[in-house]
């Protein structure tokens, strides 16, 4: 029976948990990386950003997505990247649309906070989406066609046209070269507030002569 062998995983689990302390990124109620009631909280609800036909989110940035996100990406819960990971992919397969061969390109960190978090998060966030997607049949692979073209202000505490200005022309990508044709582009970024990054992150592509498909989070602020 299925619900009998479901039921002996979760105790499994369960006993791992009191072993490692661990707690739920959620709720802190003991478990390994998120407990079942708040893994509920955390299925994909793909839906377009509002004014963007081109930007797609896995998720709505509220409830338990506002712990897991950054107990991921800030403070090495390792363990949650398949929960960000199948929120992205959803998101891509909506942008994909009918095309069957994707290249996730991920939005460039800053090399300060590829320091301090100790590893590139989106390149790391966007192989785990792209394993997701083959595992599951489709065509996905991951290209650093993006770079920082300047330093950038955070983008925290400024207004919607400060984030855009802030942004203008601070990506740059590299020209379509041999691997054109390899699949068509999908701008990939963890989350996303007013779409001005990923929207940056579409011009530059666009101003080397790709096309991309448009653009996926893990999830939207609103
Ligand atoms: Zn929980």
């Amino acid at each position: 029976m299925v619900g009998t062998g479901q039921g002996r995983a979760t105790w499994r689990v369960a006993a791992a948990d009191l072993v490692l302390g661990a707690a739920c990124a959620v709720c802190e109620r003991p478990a390994l990386h998120v407990c079942p009631g708040c893994a509920r909280l955390l299925l994909p609800q793909v839906g377009h950003v509002p004014g963007s036909l081109t930007v797609v989110a896995g998720a709505r940035y509220e409830g338990a997505w506002r712990a897991v996100v950054p107990a991921w990406k800030e403070r090495g819960h390792h363990g949650l990247l398949p929960w960000l990971a199948v929120a992205l992919a959803s998101a891509v397969v909506e942008v994909a649309g009918e095309e069957s061969d994707v290249v996730l390109v991920p939005v460039p960190t800053s090399r300060r906070n590829r320091r301090r978090r100790g590893q590139d998060h989106m390149t790391v966030l966007a192989r785990a989406a792209a394993g997701m997607l083959r595992s599951c049949g489709l065509q996905a692979g991951v290209a650093p066609v993006l770079a920082l073209a300047r330093q950038t202000r955070d983008q925290a505490d400024l207004t919607a046209p400060e984030r855009e200005a802030n942004l203008r022309g601070a990506l740059r990508a590299a020209p379509p070269g041999r691997d054109r044709g390899r699949g068509r582009l999908v701008v990939v970024d963890d989350v996303t507030t007013t779409g001005a990054t990923v929207r940056e992150a579409l011009r530059a592509l666009a101003a080397v002569g790709h096309v991309p498909a448009g653009a996926a989070t893990v999830a939207w602020r609103p």
